[in-house]
């Protein structure tokens, strides 16, 4: 049997799904991390011993089955590596803002509004690099993905355009424009990655891995994509006017478009999706705020007493803590949570209605500003179990709001790797 193996390497852990070609699941497998990942040195050997370890866990008699591999990471978690692929500094988190210390040179570089205007985004990083670090010797700037994809196949220098966008890759005319190149050039640039479409197939695996763990000598790695991207895949979701909201610690909204929307103001980007663009933006408000007030075992039970049907007047603005980019873009917005009621299911019911009314704003200006007209949301994330939220965000959705069958970021990789072999 044909199988294929997707590999997620998401915020807190790394997971691993195999599937046939007809989408079944063959077999799970997860690994955590310690200290939440945030041990910066040993990263690499962290997330080396991880991919082992997930391969490690798949049933030999799985693992000879597998044709193709592909493998996500954290959007903007970048790495310098020596031309031997051996990392030469730690890597710089997905989260990690000490780009803010180049944003006079980014600002300088970039067009305005641009997707890598943030201090957070993989180009603020490597102007980082090359200010704050004497490098001498050359250089490949990679993404955790491409990294880990290399560690499979030996290819040094190879990205994806999902994981690219926020070096400044230009997916319209599939190349780095000039004023990346110009704005990078100097003693210290490192060599930038080859990107190719997300799953095009790559490289056989290695030799050495492939002995060891058991996969056919033509088993293939196909370049991956980031780890949102690849929850979006897990949904199926191919029509424009469909889109996924993810109801995690934060509120995330995904929407397939035929037309491109990209705003820096409003931390709206789109990635390129085969023909299509998903266009899309996140809110700090979400679950975390709800877990703050709220137990998981209290989330359940108070929800059941709320009517979905019936409006909560109470007008929230639900943040841990000031400021917001999307869909109001104000770092200084306070979290806006008085009245509170003492009744705690009154105030969870405002709570979740306050954060419906956020996420409908949030489709509503990907529209605005040129997105397809939405028809159909699917609900991924710890918030989608819960029915009596989806009732509410359909009022205000007016359009369908379901749950996908899955929702697993390695799942839709999987899917990314069975397709780089089909197509
Ligand atoms: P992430 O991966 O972003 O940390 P998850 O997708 O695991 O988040 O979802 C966790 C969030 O789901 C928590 O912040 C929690 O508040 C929320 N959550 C858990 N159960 C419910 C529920 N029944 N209703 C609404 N939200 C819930």
């Amino acid at each position: 049997m044909n199988l294929y193996l997707g590999i997620d390497f998401g915020t807190t852990g790394a997971r691993s799904t195999v599937i046939d070609s007809q989408g079944r699941v063959h077999c799970e497998t997860e690994y955590t991390f310690a200290n939440n990942g945030q041990q910066q040195p040993e990263l690499p050997s962290v997330w080396q011993n991880a991919l082992w370890d997930l391969i490690e866990q798949i049933p030999p008699t799985i693992r000879n089955q597998v044709r193709a591999i592909a493998i996500d990471g954290t959007s903007s978690t970048v790495m310098l590596c020596n031309t031997d692929g051996i990392p030469v500094c730690e890597p710089i988190l997905y989260n990690d803002a000490r780009g803010a210390a180049v944003t006079e040179r980014l600002r300088a570089i970039a067009p305005d509004n641009h997707t890598v205007l943030s201090a957070t985004s993989s180009l603020a990083k490597l102007l980082w690099l090359q200010d704050f670090r004497e490098e001498t010797a050359p250089t490949f700037f990679l993404h955790q993905a491409d990294w880990l994809a290399f560690l499979l196949h030996g290819k040094l220098g190879i990205s994806d355009y999902h994981n690219a966008l926020k070096l400044g890759f230009d997916v319209d005319t599939l190349c780095y424009p000039n004023w990346l190149i110009e704005g990078i050039a100097g003693a210290a640039t490192p060599e930038l990655p080859q990107v190719v479409a997300p799953g095009t197939p790559v490289e056989e695996v290695r030799a050495q891995v492939g002995d060891r763990f058991g996969f056919s000598r033509d088993c293939m790695i196909c370049a991956g994509t980031t780890d949102s991207i690849a929850a979006f895949l897990a949904s199926g979701v191919n029509l424009p006017g469909e889109a996924v909201t993810s109801l995690g610690s934060t509120l995330a909204v995904k929407l397939l478009s035929h037309t491109r929307v990209d705003d820096s103001r409003y931390g709206i980007y789109s990635h390129k999706l085969g023909d299509l663009w998903l266009v899309g933006g996140a809110s700090n408000t979400g679950g975390a705020v709800l877990r703050h007030f709220f137990t998981d075992v209290e989330l359940d039970n108070y929800s059941t007493q709320i009517d979905p049907e019936e409006e909560s007047l109470l007008d929230y603005y639900p943040l841990l803590k000031k400021g917001d980019r999307f869909p109001i873009n104000d770092p200084n917005l306070p979290p806006r949570l008085e009245p509170r009621p003492t009744d705690s299911v009154k105030f969870l019911h405002g709570l979740l209605e306050s954060i419906a009314r956020i996420e409908a704003r949030g489709y509503q200006l990907l529209q605005e500003l040129g997105a397809n007209p939405l028809t159909k949301v699917y609900t991924a994330g710890g918030g989608a179990k819960n029915s009596v939220w989806s009732g509410i965000r359909k009022r205000y959705l007016k359009v369908p709001v379901e749950t996908p069958v899955h929702t697993a970021a390695a799942y839709g990789t999987a899917l990314l790797a069975m397709r780089g072999m089909t197509d």
